[in-house]
């Protein structure tokens, strides 16, 4: 069994920014292979497993990638400028530490004249301390990509770690990978590549896969914090959520009606999730082909996309044992 504080800080530490998910997806393929029919890494990177059953084809997507930084310009005295990978927000980068794939690590600054309301990608630099730009290539060059450097932990029942979003969903697919036994549906798991930059994994996933069903696994937001700026019902420790609409897609009601039966059965806490701005892999998979009923089960997140977003373990056990149950229910679409 897959112990969810241990396998987050593991996978967590891996660097596996969208486009550079190669060292993430090999371990998950290790982590899958004793509890999987089949396994195999298609061409874009994506790791699929399937775990056969005889009802619908059902496919599953957690994405292995995470935002990051790329290294656009290197400036005389070493500093390095960078445009940003997938939507990570300037003010959750500011004063954060971030490390490079060779393990280098550089701390993320503006300059002093940066208003900070209106900070752009070009106001700010990595500083790595080289000192000069002779020094500095020596570690990093043009086009490498630094991820957020911060330790995962849990306190008051909660989990905090870099990139919960989504390597947690990785972590709830490999726990009802282990649980599943002889499904009642044809199940295969997707570990996706580049969902951050365009769901763009999921997409060729879903075109190879054909399934009949497709479900992705993320964080969502929530509306429990001080002054939030979107209102949302979803809150931590009130289970797991049901997808309802995100900007991606408008959740099948089939599929949505599917969840909560499967939740009312088993006696799961859920809640609904309607999220104001943001998308997951169900928008690529939904659209795939002619069409595939789709929706979601989301993990209830604050600070997405910062190197501290905060997740309840208890909302996440939920999430893993409504997605077991889910795809030990047939689904009436
Ligand atoms: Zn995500």
């Amino acid at each position: 069994m897959f112990d969810t504080f241990k396998t987050q800080s593991e996978l967590a530490k891996i660097f596996a920014p969208a486009g550079r998910e190669r060292a993430l997806i090999y371990r998950l393929l290790e982590m899958a292979k004793p509890y999987a029919d089949e396994c195999n890494i298609d061409t874009l990177g994506n790791l699929i497993v399937r775990k056969k059953g005889g009802g619908r084809k059902i496919m599953v997507s957690a994405h292995a990638d995470s935002i990051g930084l790329i290294i656009t310009h290197i400036k005389d005295k070493g500093f390095l400028r960078f445009c940003r990978i997938g939507g990570l927000r300037l003010d959750m980068l500011l004063g954060s530490s971030v490390v490079f794939e060779n393990g280098i690590k550089g701390t993320v600054r503006r300059e002093a004249k940066a208003k900070l309301d209106e900070l752009k990608d070009y106001e700010c630099f990595v500083d790595i301390g080289a000192g000069s730009k002779e020094a500095a290539l020596k570690h990093v060059n043009v086009g490498d990509i630094a991820v957020f450097s911060a330790e995962t932990y849990t306190n008051c029942g909660n989990i905090v770690s870099p990139y919960l979003d989504d390597r947690i969903g990785c972590v709830i697919l490999l726990q009802t990978l282990a649980m599943l036994d002889n499904p009642v549906n044809d199940v295969y798991f997707v570990f996706s590549v580049q969902e951050e930059v365009g769901l763009r994994g999921a997409k060729t996933a879903a075109y190879a896969i054909q399934p009949d069903l497709g479900l992705a696994v993320d964080v969502t937001g929530v509306g429990d914090t001080p002054e939030v700026k979107a209102h949302m019902a979803c809150g931590l420790g009130k289970g797991a959520a049901i997808k309802l609409r995100d900007n991606s897609i408008i959740s099948h009601p089939g599929v949505v009606a599917w969840l909560e039966g499967a939740a009312k059965s088993a006696d799961i806490p859920v809640q609904r999730e309607v999220l104001p701005a943001g998308g997951t892999d169900a928008g690529a998979i939904h659209v795939s082909r002619g069409g595939v009923p789709s929706g979601g089960i989301s993990i209830p997140t604050r600070y997405i996309h910062s190197l501290a977003e905060m997740a309840d373990l208890a909302d996440i056990d939920a999430c893993t044992r409504l997605l077991t149950a889910a795809l030990n229910t047939g689904a009436e679409l």
